[in-house]
């Protein structure tokens, strides 16, 4: 079973979140932390700790994670001039919390895709 995270807690209304958009596979909320005007993760109900452990029978939902993304973009007033989609996977992908989760950065140009250190 994996680890409970605050993003399990979220999603059961455990914990306090800024929710944007909220079904049965997805939720939404605005980043504690923004790196950007927009700052929106956008995460499954069920408990995934990285991508590493996501298996066929995920691919719908995971999928809805993009669908709800772009609806988000859109509303958020973003869509047109671009924003990034980011998904970190454990240490060396700068993972934090360990429930799969897609970041929805925009509202100003993001910069490299990568940043050379
Ligand atoms: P990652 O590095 O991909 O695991 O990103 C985790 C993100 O979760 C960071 O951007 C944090 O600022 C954000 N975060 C952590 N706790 C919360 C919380 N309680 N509510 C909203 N965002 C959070």
């Amino acid at each position: 079973m994996s680890e409970d995270t605050i993003f399990s807690k979220i999603v059961r209304g455990e914990a306090p979140a800024d929710i944007v958009y909220r079904d049965d596979r997805v939720t939404a909320f605005r980043d504690i932390q923004p790196q950007a005007p927009t700052h929106i993760l956008i995460i499954p109900n069920k408990a995934i700790p990285t991508v590493n452990d996501v298996t066929t029978d995920d691919e719908a939902m995971l999928g809805h994670l993009f669908v709800v993304a772009a609806k988000l973009a859109q509303e958020e007033g973003i869509a047109e001039d671009g924003y990034r989609l980011i998904v970190n996977c454990n240490h060396d992908g700068g993972q934090v919390v360990f429930h799969l989760h897609m970041h929805l950065l925009g509202g100003r140009p993001i910069g490299r895709m990568v940043q050379r250190v």
